[in-house]
């Protein structure tokens, strides 16, 4: 049995600002982290950048055995937390370790989604989450292993994989199952504008369809047959199929929706009559689902910045302190030679009304999120200039009421409205 003060199970940006920051406050506490993979701290915001093959694994790296020993952070490697016993405080790892604690934090992020066709074609289909996935890329497009890639799903890791399999001038197709890119969030019109960057960058585009049958080929490549009768040849598949998050470890206990739902200082909400069992734990990062005050909702989101404000957050309270969670989330990319930003809350069936602001001379696209008057959220194509107007605007709960029209005329000066 290991004892600690503290453990963290998660040693990515959340779990490690949150044991640096109980470090700082308490400078005797014993504290530990488990982790499942094998790495220290990298960041995966730059596995992108690494595949591109535009910086080093060194620059990946952000820190050092010797940064946890320098802090006294017990660091387990290949350490995968099976379960947790609320009641005896003792979290349980595949390796058979049981590590007792006083308190407890659950930074477990999330994991990408499993496809069907993923055994048959382990050899085949490639994905972005980890610096192992990063590593088969960069043997994929460094040492020129494809002539052509097929990119399956939408949202922000398709435009990395995009970005990335340009850059080696790869002959790239995607495939996605809604009617246009981003349709959940943005109107048919930023779709359309989207649409078109892919158009000007060559990437062969399939909408409203999804893979229904792969094929090895004679020449040791796949052809795809989609549900629409579509067939498309490829070396590989790029999966970007979206994220589910690390939540099983708190069934039976914890109250768990999308993610694990924590309150304002970041302690976990648990099931009826297990109050006492979830006392002292907390959760931090991509796993969490939180009230977002700004949008009036429940939500789970996945970035760096939130990442590192929860584990920051968390840490402190979880050393005594009572910091409050409110932010305003934002997530930007360049790829394609855009730059594509989601802010706040961009749930466009949550939102009463959208505002589109479009001009495509210019390649220029933004479209507002409005609940009850207010603005919640915005998505910016090349437009990130007015991030920070729109997330004041967002923070102080602008009425929008008065200046409506002039927001919809997309030559406004939203400065000076
Ligand atoms: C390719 C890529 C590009 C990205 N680009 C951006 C960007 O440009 N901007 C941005 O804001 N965000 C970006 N993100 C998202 C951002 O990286 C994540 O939101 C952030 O890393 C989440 O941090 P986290 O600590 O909450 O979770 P994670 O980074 O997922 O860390 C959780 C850790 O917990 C470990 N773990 C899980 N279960 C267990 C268990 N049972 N026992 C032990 N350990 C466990 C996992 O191995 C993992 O290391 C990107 C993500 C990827 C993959």
């Amino acid at each position: 049995m290991h004892r600690y003060d503290y453990i963290i199970i998660g040693g990515g940006i959340a779990g490690t600002t949150a044991a640096e920051t109980i470090r700082k406050a308490d400078s005797n506490a014993r504290i530990a982290i488990l982790e499942e993979e094998k790495h220290v701290l990298y960041s995966r915001v730059f596995l992108p950048k690494y595949c591109r093959n535009e910086i080093t694994r060194e620059k990946v790296m952000l820190r050092s055995l010797g940064d946890y020993e320098k802090e006294r952070l017990d660091l387990y490697t290949y350490e995968k937390a099976e379960s947790i016993d609320f009641v005896k405080r003792e979290v349980k790892a595949l390796s058979g370790n049981i590590f007792s604690y006083g308190k407890l934090l659950i930074a477990s992020g999330g994991s990408v989604r499993a496809s069907d066709f993923e055994k048959e074609f382990a050899d085949k289909i490639f994905r972005l989450q980890t610096l192992e996935d990063a590593e088969r890329i960069r043997d994929l497009v460094l040492r020129n292993k494809v002539n052509k890639v097929l990119i399956v799903g939408g949202g922000f890791i398709a435009l990395e994989f995009a970005g990335i399999f340009l850059k080696f001038e790869i002959e790239t197709s995607l495939v996605i199952k809604s009617k246009y890119f981003w349709e959940d969030y943005i109107s048919e019109a930023g779709g359309v504008d989207i649409a078109e960057i892919f158009k000007k960058k060559h990437i062969e585009y399939f909408t409203d369809d999804e893979i229904f049958k792969i094929e090895r080929t004679e020449e040791s490549g796949i052809v795809v047959i989609t549900r629409n009768r579509k067939k498309i040849y490829a070396d590989v598949i790029a999966l970007a199929i979206g994220i589910t998050r690390n939540i099983e470890l708190g069934r039976r206990v914890l109250n768990i929706g999308e993610g694990i739902k924590v309150d304002e200082n970041l302690k976990v909400k648990t099931l009826p009559g297990m109050e006492e069992a979830g006392r002292e734990v907390y959760a931090a990062g991509d796993v969490i689902e939180y009230f977002d005050a700004f949008s009036g909702k429940e939500r789970i989101i996945g970035n760096w910045n939130h990442s590192f404000l929860t584990g920051h957050i968390a840490g402190t309270n979880m050393a005594g302190g009572s910091l409050k969670f409110h932010s305003t989330a934002s997530y930007s990319i360049k790829s394609l030679d855009q730059v594509f930003t989601f802010l706040g809350d961009t749930d466009k069936k949550w939102a009463d009304e959208t505002i589109v602001r479009r001009l495509p001379l210019e390649n220029k696209y933004t479209e507002l999120f409005i609940k009850n008057g207010k603005l919640i959220g915005a998505v910016l194509i090349n437009t990130f200039q007015l991030k920070p107007l729109l997330t004041k605007w967002i923070e102080e709960g602008r009425d929008l009421a008065q200046i409506k029209s002039a927001l919809a005329d997309s030559d406004s000066n939203l400065e000076i409205l």
